[in-house]
């Protein structure tokens, strides 16, 4: 008899400063059993992955979707990406706004179209044509009153005090299915105080996101600028391919992270074969991992 593949779901909600709340937490563990659920019924790692981050975006209490951040003009402007691992395929979108699922907004950009990255108002408007749900406190109205209150009273102590107490609030999945097909995905709101039109890590693919079946998924949050400099989630996998473990091949590339340019991140990484890692060079992340069997697990600290 042929051995059954290993489900395998896993979540993140952010990694930083900051402890999850226990919210966050039954957010996350809802997530890992609606991503379950999916591949238990058949369903692909890649239709996991959607399910999973659009509970996360709807639930407002992540910086992703309609909890999202607001950059320094007031505005929230998102980012997302998704891959799946047994043909490349990939869609992302950047600075996207007033909606409230940007993960579904990059299947869109996968499905739909011949490329892989989609950016700013174009973005919007292509993801709109399709009539997906809006964010309404994405709506210029709420932009109008909020905006004035994040205008040049902060010094620069208060905002690295307040950066240092900051969760990176971004949401991930990484998924395998029955076909033995990995999927990973992210989005996020990016992080507070950015200026304008600053795009992270997380629409990046081979940064914040990467996927495939020879080596692996990826999902990262943390520090974007310092993940993009190392294009850490290839990176990660690429040492999986010479035939690390996950555990190695992240720690490994955790370790060039901090001792090169002092960079901060999380990730989850999966292999193939079911066998995985979540670690991170911050105090707490939020994540949590489930193969069906017993309970989903999620804790704030990952070892
Ligand atoms: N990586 C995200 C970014 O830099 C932030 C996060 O992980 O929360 O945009």
């Amino acid at each position: 008899m042929p051995r059954a593949r290993p489900l395998t779901v896993l979540v993140h909600g952010g990694a930083g400063g900051k402890k999850p709340t226990a919210a966050q937490r039954s957010c996350l563990t809802e997530s890992l059993i609606s991503g379950m659920h999916i591949l238990k019924t058949g369903g692909r790692s890649i239709d996991a992955i959607e399910v999973m981050i659009r509970l996360m975006e709807g639930s407002g209490l992540f910086n992703a979707g309609i909890g999202s951040r607001l950059q320094l003009d007031g505005r929230k402007r998102m980012d997302a990406a998704l891959m799946e691992g047994a043909n490349l395929k990939a869609g992302a979108i950047a600075s996207i706004e007033g909606i409230r699922h940007p993960i579904s907004a990059a299947r869109l950009v996968m499905e739909e179209t011949e490329h892989v990255l989609l950016v700013g108002h174009h973005a919007t408007r292509f993801v709109r044509h399709f009539k997906v749900e809006k964010d309404r406190l994405g709506s210029s109205s709420h932009r109008q009153r909020i905006a004035p209150l994040s205008r040049g009273k902060e010094r620069s102590k208060t905002l690295k005090l307040f950066r240092a107490l900051t969760q990176y609030e971004t949401v991930g999945a990484v998924a395998l299915d029955s076909k033995g097909t990995v999927a990973a995905g992210t989005s996020t709101g990016g992080y507070s105080m950015m200026l304008p039109g600053r795009v992270g890590d997380s629409p990046l693919i081979g940064c914040g996101v990467y996927a495939d079946n020879t080596c692996g998924g990826v999902s990262m949050t943390g520090k974007g600028e310092s993940i993009i400099k190392l294009a850490l989630a290839k990176h990660i996998l690429m040492d999986m391919k010479q035939g690390n473990s996950p555990h190695v091949a992240t720690r490994k590339a955790f370790r060039e992270l901090v001792q090169r340019i002092q960079g901060e991140a999380g990730a989850l990484v999966l292999a193939p074969d079911g066998r995985f890692s979540i670690q991170h060079t911050t105090r707490w992340m939020s994540a949590g991992f489930w193969n069906g069997r017993g309970k989903p697990r999620v804790a704030d600290q990952f070892h």
